[in-house]
């Protein structure tokens, strides 16, 4: 047979559309999607032109994950050198060097006690080993009747079952499941504004939910700081010390989602030092790896751990085929290295300073509700829907890659996008804003 490479981009599309789920898109596909080739530093290259662009400055990092860029030095020898050692082996009675190194540093790079390390491949499923760990050590220490969670309106936390349970089951995504899923105590969404006085009203009312609900709350799982994907959101670090501080008095577990905003994206290493919080449990995943291998992780404390020690199943019954993967945690390795060998809060920070600068534009302008930066994440929302089709048009003109969802025109991109790039990502939003 020929090589993938081979296809041209339409007989590409034209098997894509046939055969190719793309996330929430119906089969048959219907929209088109642009076919890239390859990827460096911080540029897409397409395999034609579309609205007269070959490349594209990317302003999305991959969701959040792609922080060095792409076909990084780096990350490809790390990758190159695990490659000759082993790709793969199972993690059940085998340990090896990568994956050890890698607790070992997730643990020493975590806040507080945070120091048992369970390496998966996906952020939904290092939440499901979250909420799992949660339920067993209740269950174990024997008060099994704490198996409800509790979260915030507005979230998003996975596409698997239990993460979509604590997403919002009436405006978020997963509302066509409402029903189905499991039922989770819902507080009301925090008050916008990362800066914003912390609402004292809201706070009383979020340590009373807790207190009401003690009795059958295993845990309560939020986003530090950032709502991302229900809704991209800023909110006082207060609202996650009120989280901390109630579940201390009343005995309920906290579960900190740092998928999106683990390792540097909100100007903080993790969203948990912007509120000086140690949480109970912390799931990371997305840019560990630099956005180049599926991998995530949930780290837990002692106390955690040791409660499910103490049950009558004493093990936490998981075990996906690719934990640990060499590979990935090599790779996750090298990306944290890189990370912290290079002064990140001033890139990321220049990053948020160049988008703050490009978006002045947008703040004013008609159909704009509200621009919002924090560390190097930028959001224009707009007072209507987002036209996909139209913001594609109009972002990939201005040469770059944009992803708006709903109300929302919204950029993260690599750390070490160079400021012209910045500055034609922050054009490329209130393009969109303007024309779609
Ligand atoms: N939690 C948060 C906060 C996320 O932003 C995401 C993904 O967007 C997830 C969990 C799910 O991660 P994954 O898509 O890797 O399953």
């Amino acid at each position: 047979g020929r090589a993938p490479a081979s296809l041209t981009p339409t007989e590409l599309l034209a098997l894509d559309r046939r055969h190719v789920w793309h996330p929430y898109a119906p089969m048959p596909g219907i929209a088109e999607p642009l076919v890239v080739e390859s990827a460096s530093g911080v540029r897409l290259r397409l395999a034609r032109e579309v609205y007269g662009r070959r490349e594209l400055v990317d302003g999305m990092s991959s969701w959040w994950s792609a922080i060095h860029g792409y076909n990084h030095p780096v990350l490809n020898e790390a990758a190159r050198g695990q490659l000759g050692r082993m790709s793969h082996v199972m993690f059940g009675g085998l340990t090896h060097e990568p994956a050890v190194r890698l607790a070992e540093r997730l643990a020493r790079l975590t806040p507080g006690d945070l120091e048992h390390v369970f390496l998966s491949d996906s952020g939904s499923v290092a939440v499901e080993v979250a909420v799992k760990m949660c339920l067993q050590h209740w269950r174990s220490v024997g008060m099994p009747g704490k198996r409800r969670l509790m979260t915030w309106r507005g979230g998003y936390h996975g596409d698997t079952w239990q993460p979509m349970s604590v997403c919002d089951p009436e405006g978020g995504m997963h509302h066509l499941w409402s029903g189905a899923l499991p039922v989770q105590v819902f507080a009301e969404a925090p008050p916008p504004g990362f800066d914003a006085a912390p609402d004292e009203g809201y706070l009383a009312r979020l340590r009373e939910l807790v207190g009401r609900h003690a009795h059958e709350l295993a845990a309560v799982i939020v986003e530090p700081v950032v709502q991302g994907a229900g809704g991209m959101r800023f909110h006082s670090p207060a609202y996650v010390r009120a989280l901390r501080e109630a579940c201390d008095e009343h005995d309920v577990l906290l579960v900190l989602d740092e998928i999106a905003t683990g390792f540097g994206r909100t100007g903080a290493l993790f969203a948990a030092g912007h509120a000086g919080v140690v949480p109970d449990v912390m799931c990371v995943g997305k840019a560990l790896t630099g956005g180049y291998l599926s991998m995530a992780a949930t780290v837990c404390t002692p106390r955690v751990a040791e409660g499910i020690a103490r049950g009558s199943v004493p093990v936490l019954a998981h075990g996906p085929t690719f934990m640990g993967n060499p590979l990935a945690s090599a790779v996750a390795g090298a990306s944290l290295d890189l990370l912290l060998s290079q002064d990140w809060p001033a890139q990321v920070r220049r990053v948020g300073d160049g988008l703050r600068t490009g978006l002045v534009e947008a703040a004013g302008a008609p159909g704009v509700r509200e621009v919002s930066v924090l560390g190097a994440i930028g959001v224009v929302r707009l007072d209507h829907e987002v036209d996909l089709t139209a913001a594609t048009r109009a972002a990939v003109r201005a040469g770059v890659w944009l992803r708006p969802f709903r109300d929302m025109v919204y950029a993260m991109p690599p750390y070490v996008t160079a400021d012209e790039d910045v500055a034609r990502i922050a054009a490329a939003m209130c393009a969109v804003a303007r024309e779609a």
